[in-house]
């Protein structure tokens, strides 16, 4: 749109006026190409003429200038200040419409989860589930200068479709994990499958890094599902590229399925050898011993704590009634 608007300065801002609609940044735009026109033949590119206009940030104490056109950025948003002939005012506009998008990314720059981390992780939810039919969490730290992953498990109230973290027992104080940082969280979904329900999306979206999500952990081959969040923006990762170990099975109902299959989810095993199922055995006596003790079967009508909940049905696209 506004490249469109902006080329129409060669036929003349009167045409343009008539293409831009009503609106402040519209108007703002209108502006930009009136201020163009009168640059006419003082052969001045469109990007100096629209860069001309001043950016202030707002501040404490700040004088913003009573005339003129500029744009001052905020804890509430980008807006155009703009003078006219009944007027000025400072209004909000969703952004600054000739200059350039600007192209998001995320790029973490994580190890992948090793092997043994995972394993004491599903070791952990197999556990909670067998003996409570409940989910549970873990919170993944992370040593950048050992490069060195550990989970900490938080005492926490579990129910069936949800898990609360007790916000006073995050580890953060423990001797054992200083120099280490949260870089993500791993939480499981009971008998049922991975997926990112609703409200894990709106947990995550409320601290940056690795979420993961393990299900199915009644089975030998679990589902997974994992994103990565970098303030609230979320981008789906495969669970092969933020874990090691793991081997893909193939979804046996998906795959028999004369249908085209949605919502489904991967479908694991690790790969472990003599030496490391003998680590992960003496791992998961440790989660019993160390871990367990801090888990909960939730009351009905606990509410607090850090959540990480999710339904088997939450709308969140899913026919997962009929699997
Ligand atoms: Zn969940």
């Amino acid at each position: 749109m506004a490249d469109e608007t902006v080329k129409k300065e060669d036929d003349g801002t009167n045409e343009v006026k008539e293409q831009v609609q009503a609106g402040p940044q519209s108007e703002a735009l209108t502006m930009v190409v009136q201020a163009q026109a009168a640059h006419v033949g003082q052969a001045e590119e469109e990007e100096e003429v629209a860069l001309s206009f001043p950016i202030y940030h707002m501040k404490k104490g700040i004088q913003l200038p009573e005339t003129g056109m500029y744009f001052v950025i905020g804890s509430n948003g980008i807006f155009v200040h703009k003078p006219s002939k009944i007027g000025r005012s400072l209004v909000p506009v969703e952004g600054i419409s000739f200059l350039e998008r600007v192209p998001s990314f995320i790029m973490p720059s994580l190890p992948k989860l090793p092997k043994r981390v995972v394993c004491q992780a599903v070791a952990f939810f197999r556990q909670v589930f067998h003996t409570h039919r409940s989910e549970a969490g873990v919170v993944i730290y992370y040593n950048a200068d050992q490069k060195d992953f550990i989970l900490w498990c938080p005492r926490q109230k579990v129910s069936s479709g949800s898990c609360d973290y007790d916000r006073n027992d995050s580890g953060q104080n423990e001797p054992a994990l200083r120099g280490y940082n949260i870089v993500g969280t791993i939480h499981s979904h009971c008998d049922f499958q991975a997926f990112h329900s609703g409200v894990d999306v709106s947990d995550e979206e409320l601290y940056d890094g690795l979420h993961i999500t393990i299900g199915n952990v009644d089975k030998d081959a679990f589902s997974m599902c994992s994103s990565f969040v970098q303030h609230k923006t979320r981008e789906v990762v495969e669970p092969e590229f933020c874990c090691l170990g793991l081997i893909r099975q193939e979804d046996a109902w998906a795959s028999k399925s004369q249908w085209i299959s949605f919502n489904r989810t991967n479908y694991y095993t690790l790969d472990l050898d003599p030496e490391e199922q003998k680590l992960v055995q003496e791992d998961a006596e440790s989660i019993r011993k160390f871990w367990m003790p801090k888990v909960e079967k939730k009351s009905y009508g606990w509410t607090g704590g850090m959540g990480f909940h999710s339904k088997k049905n939450d709308g969140s696209g899913g026919n997962y009634g009929l699997f």
